[in-house]
């Protein structure tokens, strides 16, 4: 019922029009599904329904097939028991926090606007969304210079729906392809949909084993892309960012990126060494979309696998940043662990502080005003850079009652040292705060 409640909202904020629906390959999609078609239609709309297909392909498909709008139902990389219901504009682009309001405020005051008995819509099915998709990928690419260089590929999506492209493009590219967690199922059953190095051993292992050039590990809906390199090694999106800035910023000199606060001061070096400007946003992939088309600019990625590739489309793509890390290869002919052994080397960790959510603003404050001095990023939570190219950036969790700290060094002597200055310093201050209410 409440699904099929959303689907209404969003088809009277759509005001009817032609919207395409698809889903990842949760056990629940299909009835989620079901019920927001049911809603969409109530309202008027006439459903192109893709069924099964990553997020990326479908965000491609509205623009591509000039629908009004779009729906995803997915839950990206969280454990199977989850699902979610996103909503996509016409260019593909889910909506921003602002329109979600909207859509919200339909919901909420039961602002809804069902169409009458005789203009009930319609479902149709719709062909050669993949087809499109892939082609689209590869037209941004040297098909024939990835061919010729017979990669070997092992590709680990999860058991998502990212294999339906990702194997086509793969074999269209002349990879030697090996996959493993390879059939959909919606319970998950090879490895954590969440493409962190802890649930990726599976695929070192047979990198390794399988004597491949590179490995390719995608979230529940293949937006997000990990990538280990020939000796096994998982490296963190910051890392795989990097490399495409590098080789984007040649293509395309002075180009502006655009990066969460979140991200690695590798992403800041390597971007500023190489001539480009880096534009800090708030964390949150939509946030990034939005801002790239806001200010022009074609290249943005996260620290989390993330990366937009703008003249595809402003919008987190796996596939697509596949295709580009096996272009760099080629061009570079060298290994890719060589590619990344060459950036340079930062030390990260993390840790929390106890922070009930009322303080948080008054914490912040007080962060800002203390290290006014060194200039902070204040978009999201307070970050600050040191001469030494250290750096720290303390954060309040939006979910959860603590302060998040992210410590950054060159090397590992001083990253403790900086992670246990801040972390007793925001300590420090969320008990002063606390005593001052
Ligand atoms: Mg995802």
């Amino acid at each position: 019922e409440f699904c099929a409640r959303v689907g209404l909202a969003v088809g009277t904020y759509f005001g009817g029009g032609e919207v395409l629906v698809g889903r990842d390959g949760r056990l629940s999609g299909q009835m989620v599904a079901n019920a927001v078609i049911s809603g969409l239609l109530a309202a008027g709309c006439t459903v192109y329904d893709v069924g099964l297909a990553p997020t990326p392909t479908i965000q491609f498909a509205v623009k591509h097939f000039g629908m009004d709008g779009g729906v995803i139902i997915t839950a990206s990389h969280n454990p199977p028991e989850y699902n979610g219901i996103k909503v996509l504009r016409p260019d593909g682009v889910e909506l921003s926090r602002k329109q979600e309001l909207e859509v919200e405020e339909i919901y909420f005051e039961s602002k809804f606007k069902p169409a009458s008995w005789s203009s009930m819509g319609s479902t149709r099915p719709l062909r050669g969304a993949v087809e499109a998709y892939v082609e689209a990928v590869e037209s941004h690419v040297d098909v024939d210079l990835i061919r010729r260089s017979r990669f070997k590929v092992v590709l680990d999506p999860a058991n998502g729906v990212g294999v339906i492209p990702a194997l086509r493009l793969l074999r269209d590219l002349g990879c030697r392809v090996v996959l493993i967690n390879g059939e959909i199922d919606g319970g998950f059953p090879g490895r954590h949909p969440e493409p962190k190095p802890e649930n990726l051993g599976g695929l070192s292992t047979m990198v390794k084993a399988s004597g491949a050039d590179i490995g390719v590990a995608y979230d529940g809906d293949a937006d997000r892309s990990i990538f280990v390199d020939e000796r096994g090694e998982v490296h963190w999106g910051d890392k795989s960012f990097a490399i495409v800035a590098r080789w984007f910023l040649a293509r395309e000199p002075g180009a502006t990126i655009v990066t969460p606060v979140s991200s690695s001061s590798l992403v800041k070096e390597v971007v500023e060494a190489h001539g480009g400007k880096l534009v800090w946003t708030q964390v949150g992939s939509v946030v990034v979309s939005h801002k790239m088309m806001e200010i022009g600019s074609r290249l943005g990625g996260e620290e989390n696998g993330g990366i937009f590739y703008g003249p595809h489309q402003p919008v987190r793509d796996g596939p697509m940043s596949t295709a580009l890390l096996l272009q760099i290869m080629a061009e570079e002919k060298r290994p890719l662990s060589a590619l990344m052994d060459e950036l340079p080397r930062y030390y990260l960790m993390k840790t929390s502080v106890e922070c009930p959510h009322e303080l948080k603003p008054l914490v912040l404050e007080e962060l800002r005003a203390r290290f006014r001095d060194l200039r902070p990023l204040t978009i999201d939570g307070v970050r600050v850079w040191y001469e030494d190219g250290s750096s720290v950036l303390m954060r309040p969790s939006g979910t959860e009652p603590i302060f998040r700290i992210y410590a950054e060094a060159r090397d590992e002597a001083r990253i403790m040292e900086v992670l246990e200055e801040h972390r007793s310093m925001v300590e420090e201050i969320v008990a002063k705060v606390a005593r001052g209410r």
